[in-house]
């Protein structure tokens, strides 16, 4: 299809048969008038007034607990830049939809016009009451970690920005699983992070919390190797700031065992990845454009464990493998906070599914033959649909062992069943 094609069919698909991509369903009756006493007035006044003796029974009585906003103030918008709430608000509608079918989970896109940090922070949290779950999207660095630390330092729901942890904990599970393909140890391994903003930050402290060394990774920015001898480092950079005398990703890359990219298209050079260590690990993730095109990567390095964004290599490191299911864990044990353990527990979860052998019905999906572990499959697909039973009880399981969550599952099997329903 042509890219004019393509474009028709994407706005057409937005504006047709009725503008956007979700809607408000009622969940009970209201054929009579009975049904509307029930649903309004007065019936309606019984719960409120059960609630308002007990705040938990917000949970028994609407539909908080499966609720998640989506909030954005359109600053950071996929590779868009800056594009504003409006216009972020068919990728909002679209995380919507994705929410609920893969894990059931209703949404409200909430674009803000928000013109500083406190801004964005009061304003989420004055509409949380509403919300089970605060999913935080596209919004830019540095600001997004100052927004998310407030968030989750002030609210008792579970914050989550997504493009951060979302990316950390399926690029972690995509490593820790082309690690073992390549016989290599975590604690050992040499790591390149092209790219200091959002998403590259949050994967390397997740990386870091599964044994990767900080003696062992060089972090580049858009002005090159980020070392300690440099003035005025925000205070995430300085954390990964490294002590090797070296400017160039030329120079960072030569003997890495790793290269992730979180950064600009066509950065990584056929020259450089020819330097780098037996068996390298590229994760171009750069979107919708890599640091090094998949076909000459492959061309280059017979030895390559490669993943990239997109849907039309194998591998895609692909964010919906793990925000739904890790909302669903969070939500169905009430959890208060999104943590490292369960953020740790979803990536083995993740990484174990990979591990097992693949039902027919996804092979069927991505017009495979036979899905197997191995350096074309280290990460699910996203139909898979042994996802929902695999990471929401790793989540809830890892959220009631760290002591946040508020509500207990005890019969795991119904648990998983019900998952499956
Ligand atoms: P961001 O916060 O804007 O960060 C971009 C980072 O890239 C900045 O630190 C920037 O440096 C750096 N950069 C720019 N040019 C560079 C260069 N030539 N060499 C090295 N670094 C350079 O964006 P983000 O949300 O972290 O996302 C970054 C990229 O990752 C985007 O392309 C995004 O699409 C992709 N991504 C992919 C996935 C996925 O595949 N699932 C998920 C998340 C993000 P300065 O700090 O100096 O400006
Ligand atoms: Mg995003």
């Amino acid at each position: 299809m042509s890219k004019q094609n393509k474009r028709h069919e994407a706005l057409l698909y937005h504006a047709k048969p009725r503008p956007g991509k979700i809607q408000v369903v009622p969940t009970k009756k209201y054929a009579t008038q009975r049904d509307l006493g029930l649903a309004y007035s007065p019936g309606v006044a019984d719960p409120c007034l059960e609630i308002e003796k007990d705040i938990s029974k917000v949970y028994k009585y609407t539909n908080k607990g499966n609720l998640v906003a989506v909030i954005s103030d359109g600053t950071a918008v996929l590779g868009l830049g800056n594009i504003g709430p409006e216009a972020s608000k068919p990728v909002m509608e679209g995380k919507a939809l994705l929410f609920k079918i893969f894990a059931d989970i209703d949404v409200f896109d909430i674009e803000l016009k928000a013109d500083n940090i406190d801004d964005f922070v009061n304003t989420v949290k004055n509409i949380a009451p509403t919300f089970g779950g605060i999913n935080l999207e596209d919004i830019k660095a540095p600001e997004a970690f100052e927004i998310e630390r407030r968030l989750k330092a002030e609210l008792d729901i579970p914050v989550m920005h997504d493009d951060q942890h979302g990316t950390a904990i399926i690029s972690a599970a995509a490593l820790l699983n082309s690690l073992e393909l390549a016989e290599k140890k975590i604690e050992e391994v040499s790591i390149v992070i092209s790219g200091a903003g959002a998403a590259a930050v949050s994967c390397t402290r997740l990386y870091k919390a599964f044994g990767a060394q900080s003696e062992n990774i060089v972090m580049l920015d858009s002005k090159g190797v980020i070392r300690r001898d440099r003035e005025n480092l925000s205070e995430e950079k300085a954390e990964f700031a490294s002590s090797r005398k070296i400017d160039t990703l030329e120079e960072a890359i030569k003997d890495a065992d790793v290269f992730i990219g979180l950064s600009v298209k066509d950065i990584l050079s056929a020259k450089m990845l020819k330097t780098m260590a037996v068996n390298p690990i590229v994760f171009a993730l750069a979107n919708p454009d890599p640091e090094i095109d998949y076909n000459l990567a492959m061309k280059t390095r017979k030895d390559i464990i490669m993943a990239t964004g997109r849907t039309d290599h194998p591998n895609q490191v692909n964010n919906v493998l793990g925000f739904p299911y890790i909302f669903r864990g969070a939500l169905d044990v009430r959890a208060t906070k999104i943590n490292e353990a369960m953020k740790m527990a979803a990536v083995k979860a993740l990484a174990n599914l990979a591990k097992e052998p693949v039902p027919e019905q996804v092979n069927i999906a991505y017009g495979e033959t036979k899905l197997t572990f191995g350096r074309e499959y280290i990460i699910p697909k996203p139909f898979d649909p042994r996802l929902i039973a695999a990471v929401p009880p790793a989540v809830a399981k890892a959220a009631m062992e760290s002591g946040v969550a508020t509500k207990g599952i005890t019969n795991w099997e119904n648990y998983q069943d019900d998952l499956y329903a």
